[in-house]
């Protein structure tokens, strides 16, 4: 029987399936899924599935979703497949909005799902038992790889526009400040610009490194060392860095000023040193 998808109300093939590029769950992983099985033709647990998907819409505050729609929608699909034995997979996005990180205005979310038919590769694993490893869980402690994984990017921008703000700057468990919601980030304190070092928790930007290329060329003092929220809060200057960002002043952190409120000397000489240099490439 036929392996099927749907998309937003219409059933395809599932080869013929293709969801556009700006669905935000592509961009930025800001989807959420489950998927349902069924024996001898009947979904199992199709009420718990659905309760679960509604629970992680509303976690991250998606827009109201009339779920027993996309329950019947669901129902209707795995009817029309005639798979005794299929995956259901659900998949709801946040919908299709030209890219950027914080939530689009009122759009509808993309609703995605296949039926897919589950195949025993190795019926015996039941009763043989298997072989496993251990991995330390770093789900997902791995700022340093750019996936489209940026869910907590984008509630973090979102909670910063929210409170009024522009942007976000992530700050570990222990205090340890690492960088913006898509930039990094630099103060100066104690006389040095000081940034956060190479490591798993950060992006490795490609500003940052122009930013101390910069500053070993005019002998400006960096350190690559961690800092923590009162030495931020205490920075004479803080600027976060980027592709698109450049070097971006923050004059105001969680209420307080920075430095003397106003953007200083260091963020504006290296904003134009940045520009000097991508012009003579
Ligand atoms: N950190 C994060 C989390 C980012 O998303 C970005 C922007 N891509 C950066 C840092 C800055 O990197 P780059 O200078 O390469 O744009």
């Amino acid at each position: 029987m036929p392996e099927l998808a749907y998309i937003n109300g219409r059933i395809m093939p599932i080869d013929d399936a293709v969801v556009p590029v700006e669905d935000r769950g592509y961009q930025f992983g800001d989807a959420v899924y489950e998927v349902i099985a069924s024996y001898g033709g009947k979904m199992f647990c199709v009420k718990e599935h659905f309760a679960r998907l509604d629970r992680s819409m509303r976690e991250l505050n998606f827009p109201k979703v009339q779920i027993e729609g996309i329950s019947r929608a669901a129902n209707e699909l795995f009817g029309k497949a005639k798979i005794e034995r299929a995956a259901v997979y659900i998949q709801i996005s946040r919908g299709v909005s030209p890219r950027s990180h914080a939530f689009p205005g009122k759009i509808p979310v993309q609703v995605v799902m296949t039926v897919r038919k589950i195949e025993e590769k190795n019926p015996n694993i039941r009763e043989t038992g298997i072989s496993a490893i251990t991995i330390e869980d770093i789900r997902w402690g791995r700022c340093d790889i750019k996936t489209v994984q940026l869910l907590p990017n984008v509630i973090a921008k979102q909670k910063a526009l929210d409170a009024g703000c522009y942007d976000a700057i992530f700050v570990s468990k222990d205090g340890i400040v690492r960088e913006g919601s898509s930039s990094n980030l630099f103060i100066l304190s104690g006389g040095k610009l000081v940034t956060h070092p190479l490591a798993t928790d950060i992006l490795p930007g490609i500003t940052r490194a122009l930013i101390l290329d910069l500053c070993s060329e005019k002998k400006i003092p960096v350190e690559e060392r961690f800092f923590d929220k009162s030495e931020l809060y205490e920075a004479v200057e803080v600027f976060l860095t980027g592709t698109i960002t450049e070097v971006l002043p923050v004059v105001q952190i969680d209420g307080r000023t920075v430095g003397n409120g106003k953007v200083g000397s260091a963020a504006r000489m290296l904003q134009e040193g940045l520009l000097g240099r991508l012009k003579s490439e």
